[in-house]
């Protein structure tokens, strides 16, 4: 049995604040934002890190990036926004299921860097 939480979400078996959803790709909400509308990208297909992902994968998730930076933007109107990915428990990857943050920016103090 999958144990990773990721693969929950995308299996609709834990609930999560989607944005965006494909026939590849999920977006949601990060559960603990670091700032107002901190979300994450993830392939539907479990693959733990950068280092797993195909082609054809991170051109699917990277797609469709753009469009959600967009939505964010719209919703949010943050003055910027930054990408984020770690890979390796030592790089700060807590959960093993690909994932991309995305999280607006909206001046000093805004809770991020
Ligand atoms: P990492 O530290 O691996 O780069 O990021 C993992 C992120 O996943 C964290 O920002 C954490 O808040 C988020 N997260 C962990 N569990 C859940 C969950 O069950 N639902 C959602 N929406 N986000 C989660
Ligand atoms: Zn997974």
């Amino acid at each position: 049995m999958n144990d990773c939480i990721f693969c929950k979400i995308v299996a609709g078996e834990i609930p999560a604040a989607k944005v965006f959803e494909n026939e590849h790709v999920v977006a949601f909400l990060d559960i603990s934002q670091v700032t107002k509308g901190h979300t994450l990208v993830i392939p539907k297909i479990h693959k733990e890190n950068l280092y797993e992902l195909t082609p054809e994968i991170a051109a699917h998730l990277f797609e469709i990036v753009p469009n959600i930076a967009n939505a964010i933007k719209g919703a949010y109107e943050p003055i910027g926004l930054n990408l984020l990915n770690n890979n390796g428990e030592k790089a700060g990857q807590s959960v093993f299921h690909y994932h991309l943050h995305l999280i607006p920016r909206y001046g000093e103090g805004d809770g991020f860097g």
